[in-house]
């Protein structure tokens, strides 16, 4: 299969390796440092599973469709990044994110109806350019976006596990993306504010109880939009929890290093979604709030 990776940063970056690993004709878009280093010496994987590839890799989307282009930046880049690529989305390319937070499937479906949205729980770090840990190994979920399972989907959940990442297809991947982004809008802000580990949340009872009650209010929100979940997001939250107790979550890195967090695009749109209905989302906005402060005094 043709595969584009657009983003090809820590998730995008492995995900590209292992597929390129099996064969697939795999090409990495990504920033120039990151790119010149797997031109110059291969992609490297450590961590879980240690290998070096040889895929192609530019900084600029090629002309020529793919089969798929596998969404890997982060949400705030994702509106660009389609636009730069939408001269190369043919009538048969299919475009699925792996991306966390809400939005982005519905960008790409302003330039094709052949969306999969994803979830991973995957994890994975650029240890240096030309070099990806993977840190930990999960599962990834994909389907029709927004709903129905889809002969492309299974196709490519084919290829993952051939790839070596567990996979599977839900016919309601939309709940998926909704009880990820309900288990990230409490852990994550949370997580940052305190710059604590993840099993702190679960050790202390008051951040327990709050990380409890704005999985509740986001699971009103979605509730209200129709969402059902395979999962509840408050099993989700304890679950990941638990298997995350070690970790620092990705919106404490980001801000640690001065970075945009994915703030808008997880609070943010349940804040958003909840606006649209006349609905209130007290713990939702709070927790954006004070976030937001603490991107800009890192600025
Ligand atoms: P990341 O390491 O920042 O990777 C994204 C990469 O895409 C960055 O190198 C970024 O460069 C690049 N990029 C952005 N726009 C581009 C464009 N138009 N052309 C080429 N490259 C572009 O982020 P990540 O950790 O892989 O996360 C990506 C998404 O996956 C996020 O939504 C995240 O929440 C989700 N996710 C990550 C993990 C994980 O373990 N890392 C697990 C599950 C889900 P700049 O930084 O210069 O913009």
């Amino acid at each position: 299969m043709k595969i584009y990776i657009l983003g090809a940063g820590s998730i995008g970056s492995l995900f590209g390796a292992l597929l390129s690993k099996i064969g697939e004709d795999v090409t990495l878009i990504g920033r120039e440092k990151h790119v010149n280093a797997i031109n110059n010496n291969g992609l490297r994987v450590v961590g879980v599973e240690e290998f070096t590839v040889y895929p192609k890799a530019v900084t600029e989307v090629p002309p020529e469709p793919p089969d798929l282009i596998i969404l890997a930046t982060k949400s705030y880049s994702t509106a660009y990044a389609l636009e730069c690529a939408k001269e190369s989305i043919g009538e048969d390319t299919w475009i699925l994110s792996i991306q966390n937070g809400l939005g982005n499937e519905d960008e790409a479906l302003k330039y094709t109806k052949n969306v999969l949205g994803g979830i991973t729980t995957n994890g994975a770090a650029l240890e240096r350019w030309g070099v990806v840990r993977w840190a930990g190994k999960g599962i990834t979920i994909i389907g029709n976006y927004p709903l129905g399972k889809g002969e492309f989907a299974e196709r490519v959940a084919v290829l993952f596990k051939k790839a070596g990442l567990e996979a599977k297809v839900s016919e309601n991947i939309v709940g998926w993306k909704w009880a990820k982004a309900i288990v990230n809008s409490a852990i994550n802000p949370i997580g940052a504010i305190m710059e604590a580990k993840n099993g702190y949340i679960l050790e202390n009872e008051h951040l327990l109880a709050l990380a409890m009650e704005v999985v509740k209010e986001g699971c009103q929100i979605a509730t209200q939009r129709g969402i059902e979940f395979e999962v509840h997001p408050m099993n989700l939250l304890l679950e990941t929890l638990e298997r995350t107790r070690d970790n620092y979550n990705s919106m404490l890195q980001d801000i640690k290093r001065g970075k945009r967090t994915e703030i808008d695009f997880i609070n943010g749109k349940i804040i958003e979604y909840g606006k649209d209905m006349g609905l209130k989302t007290p713990l939702n906005f709070a927790l954006w709030s004070l976030v937001k402060a603490k991107e800009s005094q890192t600025k």
